[in-house]
């Protein structure tokens, strides 16, 4: 069990993170915040960094987009995830949020694995977009053996044929009950940077759920009137009802499966 603020991951309950793709702005970022909390979402995502493919692309807002998310999760009282990319920022990441995510293109970045270990912080571990489970694991456990055991794996996808027809990634449920056949760590699905579509995102999440994912992380936008697209993985993005759908699904299949148990003796 991983224990981020009050929420636990590895526990019956799923646990559901959902946010912007970036932090652009203090305003777009409160919205999507307040409206994931209203969605029943647990925790808050938001990228102050961005791994972007250009260079010419939106970059994030830096520290000054880690203020921004902390005082969201202050306001919603959620929790935080945010991405470090950079071994030297590891510091100034954990000041601001409650949990590190390590992204897929940084999944074998071993000075940012080690310096992630010593930040004495919960961390997310994406799956790199190639990795077998052997290197995603390895990953793991280079952060672990700097006395860090607070490690929540995250499948986002990996790139094998056909990915980018007509999804971007290819999403491998298969992995979840693999990852707690050789570990006990907690696993969650990404089904927003898996799929890219976001059409998908509502199957891909109960998929997850279902094939025994202890949760998911989820891109949202908001989409009243007047907001602008995100600057960030807009064909992806979500909408708040569609998020309340998911959170609704989680909770029932929670739900059933606390009765089964319950029968079961
Ligand atoms: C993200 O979650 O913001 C992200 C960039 O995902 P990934 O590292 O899986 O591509
Ligand atoms: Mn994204």
């Amino acid at each position: 069990m991983v224990q981020v603020g009050p929420v636990r991951f590895g526990e019956t309950r799923p646990v559901v993170i959902a946010g912007p793709c970036a932090v652009e702005s203090r305003e777009q970022t409160l919205q999507v915040a307040r409206a994931v909390k209203a969605a029943g979402a647990e925790m808050l995502r938001g990228g102050a960094f961005k791994p972007r493919t250009s260079p010419h692309d939106f970059q994030g807002l830096g520290v000054e987009g880690l203020k921004i998310l902390w005082e969201a999760g202050r306001e919603t009282g959620l929790p935080i995830v945010t991405e470090v990319m950079d071994p030297r920022l590891v510091q100034i990441v954990g000041k601001y949020a409650d949990m590190l995510q390590i992204g897929s293109r940084n999944m074998q970045n071993y000075p940012l694995l080690v310096e992630a270990g010593r930040s004495g912080k919960p961390v997310l571990l994406k799956r790199g977009m190639a990795a077998s489970l052997c290197e995603w694991l390895g990953a793991a456990e280079y952060v672990a053996k700097e006395g860090n055991l607070e490690i929540v794996l995250c499948e986002r996808g990996i790139k094998a044929f056909p990915a980018g027809e007509y999804s971007r990634n290819v999403l491998d449920l298969n992995v979840i009950p693999a990852v707690k056949e050789e570990t006990f760590l907690p696993v969650i699905v990404d089904p927003s940077h898996a799929t890219g579509v976001a059409s998908m995102i509502e199957g891909a999440s109960c998929a997850a759920i279902q094939y025994g994912s202890h949760g998911l992380i989820i891109e949202v936008a908001c989409d009243d009137e007047g907001t602008a697209p995100p600057k960030c993985d807009a064909a992806q993005a979500i909408n708040p009802a569609t998020l309340k759908r998911i959170v609704r699904f989680v909770d029932a299949q929670t739900e059933s499966k606390a009765m089964r148990k319950a029968h079961a003796f």
